[in-house]
């Protein structure tokens, strides 16, 4: 498997430090609105890279925080008049029902900063004891330049960002050494959320927060770090000084970064009035769709969002999925069960598109050449599956595209929707049917049920059932 990694500017094979296993770091989003269509692409992407890993075999933690203190939260607090934490809460709460809409997984662990405070005291005590922080008044900075390797991912020149700090003096941070250092703690302001530490109350600055929350779930060292290619400088420059610094040892091996996404070959931005939420494309779109139109450009592309190419993704994903639906009730009511000899040799040519879709994820997570892949594979099913095939070579066939699109977080097969009415009705008939000894039926009630992800549970007090 290749990987592009931001720290070298070039592919390189993927080894991981622990073999069989990955532990990946996604920097997740600033809570204090509803998310936009940008925030969705790293979340969807890297779920996608999240998703492949483990289609090909790896152990996958992933962890993935909410950033729930920060100027923004609490401007957003002030002017409604509630507290910070009560616009995090909520935020994070609507953050995981777009999440969910767009098939993104929910990470092993989602932490949030403000559950955290006590590790970054921890780290940036330590980093204060190995000279690499100081206290200024309060506010702790990294001391930048005594960190020897500052500008390796961004490939900066530390002489360079010096000239260009010159320039600007921002205001309340005269107290800093160099201009290069940055904020690791810093004093509250008047009605901001706080918390006590060795310097002042206050809160921690962004980047360490990652640095710790990385280290807490993951370890020292960890395989994977991604984000929004913005991200690159400063907040992951930052992060690699603080981690490098803290724990003696290389933080990520790797470093993924995806490309932005803009709207109608413009920036998006608020303040330019072409912003959108994922909820606002979810008043018009299945979510899929945005899923779908995120996965076909490479990710490390800058994407363009426009009306024709969201219709664009919503027909080919109807493609795929009406595929689906046909294969389904070509199974169902094809009269010839098992496969022929020829059929057998068609499964396997459908196998060299299998091979084919992996050397495309293979190589960086190629999701455009792999959703390529996809079609070609419902076009061969839509020619080969007649009449007069047999229900297995249907179903192998619908297994195959499923599996796929799975991996890419598509769902393909639309999953029966069953009211609770139905299922009460189909207990009933299930206890009527026992009592006349028709176990038979009984049987075929309940796998009925199960197909459509109900699991019924015998009790004394009854019948219980449950979701799948
Ligand atoms: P933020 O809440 O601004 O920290 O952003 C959360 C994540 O979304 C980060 O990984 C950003 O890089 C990413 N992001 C923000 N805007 C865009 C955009 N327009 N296109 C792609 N990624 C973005
Ligand atoms: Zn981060």
């Amino acid at each position: 498997m290749k990987i592009y990694n931001t720290l070298t500017r070039k592919k390189e094979d993927f080894v991981p430090i622990e073999e069989g296993k990955v532990r990946m770091y996604v920097c997740g989003p600033t809570v204090y609105n509803l998310i936009h269509i940008g925030n969705a692409r790293p979340m969807i992407v890297f779920d996608t890279v999240r998703r492949y890993m483990e289609y090909a075999g790896y152990e996958v933690k992933y962890v993935s925080n909410f950033t729930d203190v920060d100027d923004k939260i609490i401007k957003a607090a002030i002017e409604e008049g509630v507290t910070a934490e009560e616009i995090s809460k909520r935020y994070i709460e609507e953050c995981k029902k777009d999440m969910k809409a767009l098939n993104v997984r929910e990470a092993t662990k989602h932490p949030l900063a403000t559950e955290e405070i006590e590790g970054m005291i921890e780290m940036i005590s330590g980093l204060v004891e190995k000279g690499y922080a100081y206290d200024s008044n309060g506010t702790v900075y990294f001391r930048t330049r005594k960190f020897k390797d500052y500008g390796k991912l961004s490939k900066k020149n530390i002489d360079d960002l010096e000239a260009g700090h010159r320039e600007i003096k921002v205001a309340g941070e005269e107290n800093k050494e160099d201009p290069l250092d940055f904020v690791l703690w810093k004093p509250k302001k008047e009605g901001e959320p706080y918390w006590k530490s060795p310097w002042s109350e206050g809160r921690p600055g962004w980047h360490i927060e990652c640095s710790v929350m990385s280290k807490k779930y993951l370890g020292d060292q960890i395989d994977i770090h991604a984000g929004g290619e913005d991200l690159i400088f400063p907040h992951h420059e930052n992060e690699i000084a603080q981690s490098e610094a803290a724990n003696g040892v290389g933080f990520s091996k790797y470093w993924m970064h995806n490309g932005f996404l803009n709207i109608d070959n413009k920036k998006m931005s608020k303040s330019l009035g072409n912003f959108f939420t994922v909820r606002d494309i979810s008043e018009k779109y299945d979510l899929q769709v945005l899923r779908f139109f995120m996965l076909s450009a490479h990710y490390r592309s800058p994407i363009n969002f426009s009306a024709e190419l969201m219709e664009a993704a919503k027909n080919g994903l109807d493609r795929i999925i009406t595929a689906v639906a046909n294969l389904k009730h070509m199974e169902e009511n094809l009269a010839s069960e098992t496969l022929t000899e020829d059929e057998k040799e068609k499964l396997r040519k459908a196998d060299e598109f299998v091979v084919k879709f992996k050397n495309a994820m293979e190589d960086d997570f190629n999701t455009a050449d792999a959703i390529s892949v996809v079609f070609e594979l419902v076009k061969y099913a839509n020619i080969n599956v007649t009449e007069s095939s047999s229900k297995e070579f249907a179903k192998g066939l619908k297994d195959s595209i499923v599996t796929l699109a799975d991996v890419l977080g598509i769902i393909a097969e639309k999953q029966e929707e069953i009211l609770d009415d139905e299922i009460e009705k189909l207990i009933a008939e299930r206890q009527a049917a026992r009592k006349e000894k028709n176990f038979a039926r009984a049987d075929e009630i309940r796998n009925e049920l199960l197909a459509k992800g109900i699991i019924l549970e015998d009790t004394r007090e009854g019948v219980k059932w449950k979701k799948a």
